[in-house]
């Protein structure tokens, strides 16, 4: 039913307590929203961050999304360091992170067999095998407790069970936020706001444009007591035979990836990061509920096949589907500078980059609405168009937007400037002080137009 259609009660204004005042708020603790308040708060500015469940971590986490990609570029630097290397030396030392060695890093096919069910594969190469690159299994609870020790150790005031609804705003200027909570609405007040919620919830209500993006959305699942070395010797034993198999079980989960099951640190537990299904709205409630339907009911379907049919897979169960529907894309900030496609394809680098992905890089003004001078964003629903968000949306890039976002809300209030008076050249300096790839020294294959060189 649209909006028009709904009948409307007017509600009466009321007294909210104020329970925190700050230099930066933080809204939305996923990849994007946890580093932007690590690294304001390591630069020395006073956090509150924001999440609406009781775990950290958004997609990374309660969405089972469970492979860290577009870390290197094609010329295989790793090119998101920083706070995404921190988080997965922290991950390592609870077992709970896995990747390919270096020198391991291959085409061929023996590196193939004992990698690609790991997800450390680059998928955008149309060859067989594909390349082995650097990519990061992990797991998920493990990603919830490294993001609460580091917003602990960073001193972050977190506040969970804290749903965003609104903002408090005086001229352009955002004053506050109201966060719904059990105890009613509460009211945080801050001098930077840094809208990490993935789908520009603080944006839209402080007015900024947008765009309606949307693509499949997915209800992720795990599978235990699979045995997965018997799986993988008949893949590659029976590779014709596993061919016509595979191919049906992706049909009847309807819609996935080149590997519908991938390899996690927990052994005989493998993630499914399907079904695909399309023509969804992630932020429509009635929509999210006919998704949980046909998400779960494909993925019972899927287990009951695979039990029958799939080597490896006789005895599997479901260990359960992710906590948060699985959203690619939603609502796109049209900030001060809107990404392309053209832009992600092409490589094309901006003088004010201040982080990037695979080959791509993001410039600074991609994380500024038009118009609202304290309000900065970070995540999948930077300023970017439909198509190249597909392209740049991954879990290291939006971390290191977050961190990006992190030194300039710092910067800001530091110089007592509005954030779009920051010089990109000092948050580029200040990633590097910290380890990060701001993404300033492009790479050999990007694409500098004779303006931007000249500058
Ligand atoms: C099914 C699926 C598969 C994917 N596969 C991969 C992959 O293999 N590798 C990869 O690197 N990336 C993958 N991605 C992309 C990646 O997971 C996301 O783009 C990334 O997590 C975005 O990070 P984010 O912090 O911007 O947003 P999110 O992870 O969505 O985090 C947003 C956070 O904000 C909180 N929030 C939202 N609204 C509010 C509110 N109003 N109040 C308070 N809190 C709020 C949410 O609870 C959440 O914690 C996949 C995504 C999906 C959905």
């Amino acid at each position: 039913m649209s909006e028009r259609q709904l009948t409307h009660v007017q509600l009466e204004g009321s007294m909210v307590p104020v329970v925190a005042d700050c230099d930066v708020v933080v809204i939305g603790a996923g990849p994007a929203g946890h580093s932007a308040a690590v690294s304001a708060a390591r630069n020395g500015s006073s956090v509150t961050l924001l999440e609406r469940y009781h775990h950290l971590g958004g997609m990374a986490s309660g969405g089972m999304v469970l492979v860290l990609d577009d870390m290197v570029n094609e010329g295989n630097e790793i090119v998101t360091t920083g706070l995404v290397d921190e988080f997965v030396e922290r991950l390592e030392k609870q077992d709970a992170a896995v990747y390919p060695p270096r020198e391991e890093c291959q085409t061929n096919w023996e590196m193939w067999q004992k990698w690609s069910r790991w997800g450390c594969i680059d998928f955008h190469k149309a060859m067989m095998p594909q390349p082995i690159i650097h990519a990061v299994a992990f797991d998920p609870d493990a990603w919830k407790r490294v993001s609460l020790d580091m917003v602990r150790e960073a001193k972050v005031n977190l506040r969970t069970h804290s749903w965003f609804s609104d903002v408090l705003m005086e001229g352009g200027k955002i004053t506050g936020v109201i966060a719904q909570t059990k105890m009613g609405r509460q009211a945080i007040r801050a001098k930077i706001v840094v809208d990490a919620t993935g789908d520009l919830d603080v944006g839209v209500a402080a007015g900024a444009d947008y765009t309606d993006g949307q693509f499949i959305v997915t209800t992720v699942f795990r599978l235990c007591d699979v045995d997965t070395k018997k799986a993988i010797e008949f893949e590659f034993s029976h590779p014709e035979e596993y061919k016509k198999i595979d191919r049906q079980a992706r049909r009847v989960i309807g819609g996935a990836w080149g590997m519908w099951w991938l390899k996690t640190p927990l052994p005989g537990v493998v993630w499914c990061n399907c079904p695909h299904m399309p023509g969804y709205d992630g932020l429509t409630p009635e929509h999210m509920v006919a998704a949980e339907y046909e998400g779960r009911e494909r993925m019972m379907n899927l287990l009951a096949y695979a039990r029958e049919n799939v080597p490896g897979f006789e005895n599997a169960k479901m260990l359960g589907a992710a906590e948060q529907m699985g959203i690619r894309q939603t609502r796109l900030l049209q900030g001060e500078y809107v990404v392309t496609k053209d832009d992600v394809s092409s490589r094309r680098y901006f003088q004010d980059t201040v982080c990037r992905g695979r080959d791509y890089y993001t410039p600074y003004r991609s994380l500024l609405p038009k118009g609202i001078d304290n309000l900065i964003v970070a995540g999948r629903h930077y300023s970017v168009d439909s198509d190249a968000q597909k392209l740049s949306r991954e879990i290291p890039p939006c971390m290191s937007q977050g961190e990006a976002a992190g030194v300039a809300a710092t910067l800001a209030l530091e110089g007592d400037i509005a954030l779009r008076q920051v010089d990109h050249k000092d948050i580029q300096k200040r990633m590097r002080a910290q380890g990060a790839d701001p993404g300033d020294a492009p790479s050999a294959n990007a694409l500098i137009e004779p303006a931007v060189a000249a500058e």
